[in-house]
């Protein structure tokens, strides 16, 4: 038997960083929203524990873990039962771009077993198995548009009365999520220890309209994503110039995001911007949580 679960990217509307905790971390106050982009993970009773990455032409899964490290058999090694076996998992969202494409695997891999093998466990089971896993889990299981607090474990779902269009620009080389927070710390001595709430954000979803949705729009590791990386700057003015309402980086970058008045819209920024960059794509949001997408008896 196999189960392949499909979960998508995530961006972050609005990222409020606190200082951090005693224990390291910082304090999240954040909106994400799944985007169309998605991986697929199959997850298939065998013989041993085996593992295989592929990506769609545009992926270089050459950074992704073929062994014990990687998240979705992480995710099987928190399940409660069965095994050995077999991971597909087939990518579509950039590696290390700032959309916790691996968190989506994480997840795709807890709701595969989950189905695989008939378990049936209830929600709060699986979202409690995901926050184990890392920080942006529970949100794959979810989707839509949820607000994430604390360390962004503790999701919960938002009114959204939106189709946005979104154009995607990630980067050849990744940044490290770390790096870019040691960096606002750097930047930021002296964070507040609560982070910026989103309310101008959520009103702006409620509303549907795209304009004060990019004018509400808040990314606190975007400067000091800049700062690394200041070409991720020149990307977002040429964007905005190019027609886009408004363009960001993604969580902790490099991949740029711009949102768009339409479909029709973002046709053209991605047309303007396939000039410039190897890899341009469009998505929309809100879309669903990890889901089922097949179910196969052995051959
Ligand atoms: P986030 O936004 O959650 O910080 P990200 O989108 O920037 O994450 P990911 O694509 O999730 O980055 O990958 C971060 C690192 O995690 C990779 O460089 C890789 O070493 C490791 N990793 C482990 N499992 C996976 C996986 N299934 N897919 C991608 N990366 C994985």
């Amino acid at each position: 038997m196999s189960t392949t679960v499909r979960a998508a990217a995530k961006i972050n509307l609005h990222l409020g960083v606190g200082a951090p905790r005693e224990d390291g971390f910082h304090p999240l106050d954040t909106v994400y929203q799944a985007i169309s982009l998605y991986d697929d993970v199959t997850v298939s009773d065998a013989g041993e524990d085996t593992i295989a990455v592929s990506g769609t032409p545009h992926i270089d899964v050459s950074g992704v873990p073929t062994d014990a490290t990687n998240i979705a058999v992480r995710a099987l090694a928190e399940a409660p039962c069965g095994g050995p076996h077999h991971v597909q998992i087939t990518k579509q969202i950039p590696v290390a771009g700032g959309m916790a494409g691996g968190s989506a695997d994480g997840a795709a891999a807890l709701l595969a077993h989950d189905r695989l093998h008939d378990l049936g466990q209830p929600d709060d089971v699986l979202l409690a198995q995901a926050a184990r896993l890392g920080s942006d889990v529970p949100f794959s299981l979810v989707g839509g548009t949820a607000r994430g607090r604390g360390r962004g474990e503790v999701v919960e779902p938002i009114v959204d009365h939106g189709t946005w269009w979104w154009v995607v620009v990630p980067a050849a080389v990744g940044l490290s999520t770390p790096e870019v927070y040691r960096h606002f710390d750097r930047l930021h001595p002296d964070a507040p220890a609560q982070p910026a709430e989103p309310t101008e954000l959520l009103a702006a979803l409620a509303s549907g309209e795209p304009v004060r949705l990019a004018r509400a729009l808040h990314n606190d590791l975007q400067e000091p994503a800049i700062d690394l990386r200041p070409e991720l700057g020149d990307l977002i003015a040429l964007g905005e110039a190019e027609g886009a309402l408004r363009g960001m980086v993604s969580g902790s970058g490099p991949t740029c995001v711009f949102l768009c008045d339409s479909q029709v819209g973002s046709m053209e920024v991605v047309t303007a911007l396939s000039a410039s960059y190897d890899v341009v794509l469009s998505a929309i949001g809100p879309v669903a949580g990890a889901h089922v997408v097949s179910t196969r008896e052995a051959e």
